[in-house]
């Protein structure tokens, strides 16, 4: 089924994500998670795709096994920042292949180590979403930062460059993490101000780690709001009451964005079906 019918349904509903295993010997065990969080009957479930391209096969493997095996709607992440348009081209046939109906097209960041763009090599996640256009009937999503992607020196250029890159053939948009609505709801003001249509799901992290948060907070420019900070600091140091006060913030958010009439949210799970199944339990009777 394609995403862009399934945002069509004015219900409530919350899409998960997966990560693919670095090495092949893992595969079994990202499986059993793609099981376990199948039974939660997500909207969709996204499938992250490695920066280099390197786990590609993995990435087609996991949503191939999520929509043929286990019959749940799979969205393909596909970055391109490291890969020729032949080499995208392979990926999107393999897909199709796959029944995949659904392609996230990404840029990935740019390696440190490399001349950037290469030769014969992509700049923007907007020419890789021309590229799939012409390959085939996806539905195609893309990236969006509420606070600005940090190559962007001016937001109002960020929010010009996605209008570009949405008017290239993007069906929906998906946020960056963010721990503050306001600031969502504030982008959305702004996307929408430029005339940007199209559904933008907002991206909830579930916060289950103190001191992996604040590194990966400082990398992406998301700010820590002080109430999240303090929990972080207080129960970053006790794994199980992290995880605790982590998924009641992801809930209260959630129920916030539900309440002021965003219909779909999607959840940065990564590979914790049990935090899934927490969240999923705390909104029992809003789902
Ligand atoms: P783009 O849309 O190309 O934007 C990159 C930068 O270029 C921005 O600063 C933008 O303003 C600027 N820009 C865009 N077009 C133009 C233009 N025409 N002229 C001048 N400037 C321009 N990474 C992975 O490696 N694997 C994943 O699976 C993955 N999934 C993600 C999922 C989501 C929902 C999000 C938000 C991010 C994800 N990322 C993933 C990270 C992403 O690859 C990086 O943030 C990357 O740096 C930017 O990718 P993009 O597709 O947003 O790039």
């Amino acid at each position: 089924m394609k995403i862009i019918d399934i945002l069509s349904d004015k219900k409530p509903h919350i899409s998960l994500e997966i990560f693919p295993p670095k090495t092949d010997a893992a595969i079994d065990s990202v499986l059993n998670v793609t099981k376990e969080m199948a039974k939660l009957s997500p909207s969709f479930v996204s499938v992250t795709y490695g920066a280099g391209g390197g786990t590609s096969k993995n990435t087609v493997r996991i949503v191939s096994h999520l929509q043929n095996d286990l019959h749940v709607t799979p969205l393909a992440h596909l970055t391109c920042v490291s890969s020729t348009p032949d080499e995208v081209k392979e990926v999107v046939k393999s897909l199709k292949e796959n029944g995949i109906e659904n392609i996230l097209a990404l840029r990935g960041d740019i390696p440190k180590d490399a001349q950037y763009p290469l030769p014969n090599h992509y700049r923007y996640a907007s020419e890789l979403i021309s590229q799939i256009k012409d390959l085939g009937d996806f539905c195609i999503g893309a990236a969006c930062y509420p606070e600005g992607h940090t190559e962007c020196v001016h937001k109002a250029d960020d929010i010009k460059n996605l209008k570009h890159k949405v008017e290239c053939g993007v069906s929906f948009l998906t946020t960056q993490m963010f721990f503050d609505n306001a600031i969502f709801y504030n982008f959305l003001y702004r996307v929408r101000d430029v005339g940007i249509t199209v559904p933008v799901l907002p991206g909830i992290m579930p916060v289950t780690n103190g001191s992996q948060i604040k590194r990966i907070c400082e990398l992406s420019g998301t700010v820590l709001p002080s109430r999240f900070r303090a929990i972080a600091d207080h129960f970053g140091d006790t794994p199980k009451a992290m995880e605790q006060a982590g998924i009641a913030y992801a809930t209260e958010q959630i129920i916030d964005l539900f309440a002021n009439g965003i219909n779909h949210i999607h959840i940065y799970t990564m590979n914790k079906p049990e935090v899934a199944s927490a969240i999923f339990k705390n909104l029992s009777e809003i789902l």
